[in-house]
């Protein structure tokens, strides 16, 4: 067992947690005993704001109502108009997700119904808002961390013993290198090494969707002499385009077995343009880089983090994501290093305005001495008009064409642009500025839209 945790017991009343252990950087206390279960009477939120680390109270799964019984009593407390009918157990760590069109009535009057759960079934209640457009990558990839579950748990408690176990390669001097393996001064094959004397961890991994797959300038210098992938801590992903996270399943296949950290959608959407790329590759007849297995591995080795959730990644990095304003969960990627030693911003791509879809870029951070800002489109031609221009624009090519009886045909990239546009077109036809036309989106786009539909605290407040 980690010092950390050795030190929490240590303080805690004995003979009440069963079991204890990390998920990632997070705490987790099992307990057998119910009744401290439902009220520690302050115990764990006196370590908490000692030690400054997130800990949670679980019960220990063998006091937990049996599946069946409980999925009845949730359902039978769950009021009518809440519509839930999909309840999800994770029985490896004694929670239950519960899938709701209204998630403020599933939650009750200042919790009401949740405290209630916990108290007669003694699972823990989570709960998400039912998804408009169901999506089917999401609910591969729910079954697949289910079905895996027991690896998942010793997979995350290895992570969090790399983060709280201490140096294991010594403190010389106090440095930070940076390597492009990718993506300077060029538009595709993101991936930056960021090392310190104790860490070595991975910016993106994208390949140059431009070129042809057996080119090999459309991959990062993997074999460059620094970059040794048994030696990688983490991997972060700014965002799913295949640039930034292309080759993230290549890395596994190359032996990779850590942690890859980055916002749920992000997750999601990165796996179904990756299945999608192999795919396309597959049909022309090609070997693809890597298949769904290497996508399924980098899915079970991912944890998701929510904009401005701070987490050690290793014993002298604290990541923080924030909205970078790009495409659905992309994220900019704030580092601090040591302890105090020095802050580094990689933004990723971002947009310094608010969407249709997304709120802008986030602008403060709590400290910063190093900044790395994405370029592309950053020339001095490169302005794009304002949003009302441009909503104009597109009305005036719309009416044109429907009154000469024509189709609009719009190629855009399937994940950011496309919801973009569906939801120009959605606002103009509700204003009743175009006529009633069907519109008819690629499955791809389909897909990607169901998952907007799933991560609604992503979108902007007026589209959420
Ligand atoms: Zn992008």
């Amino acid at each position: 067992m980690g010092d950390i945790l050795k030190e929490i017991l240590g303080k805690l009343p004995e003979g009440k947690i069963s079991d204890a252990g990390f998920e990632g950087a997070n705490i987790v206390l099992y307990t057998k005993d119910e009744d401290y279960f439902l009220d520690n009477k302050g115990t764990i939120k006196e370590i908490v704001d000692d030690i400054k680390k997130r800990i949670e109270l679980r019960p220990d799964p063998g006091i937990t109502m049996d599946l069946e019984k409980a999925e009845k009593t949730i359902k039978k407390m769950m009021p009518e108009e809440a519509g839930v009918d999909n309840v999800i157990f994770d029985p490896q760590r004694s929670r239950v997700i519960i899938e709701a069109d209204k998630p403020g009535l599933a939650i009750g009057k200042e919790g009401e119904i949740l405290r209630e759960i916990r108290a007669k079934t003694l699972w823990v209640p989570l709960i998400r808002r039912k998804p408009a457009i169901r999506s089917k990558i999401i609910d591969n990839i729910r079954a697949v961390l289910y079905q895996h579950s027991d690896y998942r748990r010793k997979f995350l408690n290895k992570v969090g013993h790399r983060v709280y176990d201490g140096w294991i390669r010594g403190k010389k001097n106090e440095w930070v290198r940076l390597t492009y393996l990718g993506g300077a001064r060029q538009v595709g094959r993101s991936a930056i090494l960021l090392q310190t004397p104790e860490s070595r961890v991975l910016l993106d991994c994208g390949i140059d969707p431009a070129k042809q797959q057996d080119d090999v300038t459309a991959y990062p210098y993997l074999e460059c002499p620094e970059f040794k992938v048994d030696e990688l801590d983490a991997v972060i992903v700014s965002h799913a385009h295949l640039d930034h996270s292309g080759m993230i399943p290549y890395l596994i296949k190359f032996g990779y077995d850590g942690p890859i950290y980055c916002t749920a959608p992000t997750r999601d959407i990165m796996a179904l343009l990756q299945l999608d790329m192999t795919k396309i590759a597959r049909n022309e007849g090609k070997n693809p880089l890597y298949d769904s297995e290497q996508v399924k591995e980098m899915v079970k080795h991912t944890i998701c983090l929510d904009y401005e959730e701070v987490t050690d990644i290793t014993p002298d990095i604290r990541l923080t994501l924030y909205n970078s304003g790009h495409i659905l969960g992309g994220a900019m990627c704030h580092l601090h290093v040591g302890n105090g030693l020095h802050n580094l911003l990689y933004t990723g791509d971002l947009k310094y305005a608010r969407s249709h879809v997304l709120d802008q870029a986030a602008t403060k951070f709590p400290r910063l001495e190093t900044l790395m800002i994405e370029s592309t489109y950053g020339g001095k031609d490169n302005i794009m008009p304002p949003m009302p221009e441009q909503d104009a624009y597109l009305k005036k090519v719309l009416k044109d064409t429907f009154a000469r009886g024509g189709k609009v045909l719009m190629p855009v990239l399937g994940s950011g642009r496309a919801q973009e546009v569906m939801v120009m077109i959605e606002t103009l036809h509700r204003n009743k500025e175009i006529e009633d036309v069907a519109v008819w989106v690629d499955g791809m786009v389909w897909d990607i839209t169901a998952i907007h539909t799933a991560y609604p605290q992503f979108l902007n407040s007026n589209l959420r």
